[in-house]
């Protein structure tokens, strides 16, 4: 068994955090302390083709396998949570969907805009009573001639405040829950989409949230897959998802590491520097092993992405661990700058802010914890 990056995969890596070192990671502060969405770092990183990493080059994509993508969202993350999240939403929850699922009008029509950054993408699938439990879709889509009339409400939908195209749940049969649901590609800019700013957020500030209001109208070339197949859709899209979330952790986790051990190496207490002491040290030991362990699962199953029809497990269990990971190395990095962490504005506070979202969206950890016993215990 060798653990090695291809060449290949090392030199995007290097490139990547290039990129997120000079241009994401200035601007990281600013975007959290306004909340504002940022349309032109995300643009930049359409330029350097984050926008559409997994896609063929036909399509205006990189052509990467989800290895590279998974170190491309760690890079970015580490400079800033907030861009690497709104980067994997169009890119996996989005673009890798209408890749997979689309028909041909409709990968032309979206798909180079996606990659290119013209068009943001936005994954509609959460509502007021669907959260944990997402195949309650109470967003109805009615049949009328030539196509449905979409109507209810979708919560928490990141990127909406930008995005050009929605993937849109809705509920075609009701009773079935998860077989009876229909994925539809709505243009943002349909008639009949009301968008509301979501509630001033902890953290992964300026991701653009909203809440959708629909009453919108879609034909049928607007169904995206199959009718009824629309549940199975976006678990296939969360297997992608899932494994971007994870190298997001791990990329916050990352900066918290770095933070933690700047900041031990300088501080002095009791004549040297805190790093020299024990308990110091064994924190960083756990950081450094915890989000080590979880990186390897997460390339696990970026690797299954890429190998195996199916990865629901692999991604659970790296987004499990991940997050758990980066959330206690971002608790440690607070403990070890103490006073200097708990600072507002202080990288250390915004980590610890931003890490917290990774254990609640694309399913909580509970969520995961369902998957994988469901995994562990139907095997033999
Ligand atoms: C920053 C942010 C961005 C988001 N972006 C999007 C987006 O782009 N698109 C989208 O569709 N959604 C998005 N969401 C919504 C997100 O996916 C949901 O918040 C998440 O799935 C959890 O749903 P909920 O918040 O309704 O919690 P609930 O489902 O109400 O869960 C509450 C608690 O109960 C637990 N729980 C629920 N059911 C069970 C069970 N059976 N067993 C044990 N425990 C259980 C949960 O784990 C949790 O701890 C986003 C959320 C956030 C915070």
């Amino acid at each position: 068994m060798i653990l090695e990056l291809t060449p290949e995969q090392r030199a995007f890596k290097e490139q990547i955090e290039q990129f997120a070192t000079e241009i994401v990671a200035p601007r990281a502060a600013l975007i959290d302390k306004t909340g504002e969405y940022p349309s032109d770092v995300v643009h930049a990183a359409a330029g350097a083709g984050l926008c559409g990493v997994t896609l063929p080059k036909a399509w205006g994509g990189l052509g990467r396998d989800y290895v590279s993508y998974a170190l491309a969202v760690e890079a970015i993350a580490k400079a800033s949570a907030t861009v690497a999240v709104a980067l994997t939403v169009t890119n996996s929850l989005v673009a890798e969907v209408i890749a997979h699922a689309g028909k041909d009008q409709q990968r032309e029509r979206w798909l180079r805009k996606l990659a290119t950054g013209e068009g943001i993408g936005a994954f509609a699938l959460s509502e007021p009573d669907a959260g944990t439990d997402a195949a309650n879709q109470k967003t109805a889509a009615i049949r009328v001639s030539g196509g449905y009339r979409i109507r209810g409400r979708k919560v928490w939908v990141a990127n909406a405040e930008e995005a050009s195209v929605a993937i849109v749940f809705a509920c075609t049969r009701p009773g079935l829950r998860g077989q009876g649901v229909t994925a539809f590609l709505v243009p943002m800019d349909a008639p009949g989409i009301t968008r509301t700013a979501r509630a001033d957020s902890l953290g992964v500030r300026g991701l653009g949230c909203m809440d959708l209001d629909l009453d919108v109208d879609v034909a049928d070339d607007q169904v995206l897959g199959h009718v009824d197949q629309g549940f199975r859709l976006a678990m296939w899209a969360l297997q992608g998802g899932r494994v971007a979330i994870a190298a997001q952790a791990l990329g916050i986790g990352e900066a918290a590491l770095t933070e933690a051990m700047t900041y031990a190496r300088k501080r002095e207490q009791f004549g040297q520097p805190i790093a020299n002491y024990q308990a110091i040290q064994w924190m960083i030991a756990d950081m450094a092993t915890e989000l080590d362990a979880a990186r390897l699962l997460t390339l696990k199953a970026a690797a299954a992405k890429d190998h195996q029809e199916k990865s629901t497990f692999e991604a659970s269990m790296a987004k499990l661990a991940a997050s758990e990971a980066a959330h206690k190395a971002a608790d440690k990095a607070m403990q070890i700058l103490a006073s200097a962490g708990y600072r507002r504005g202080s990288v250390v506070e915004r980590l610890f802010r931003d890490v917290r979202a990774t254990e609640i969206y694309q399913g909580t950890s509970e969520a995961q914890r369902m998957i994988i016993a469901a995994n562990v215990l139907a095997s033999a």
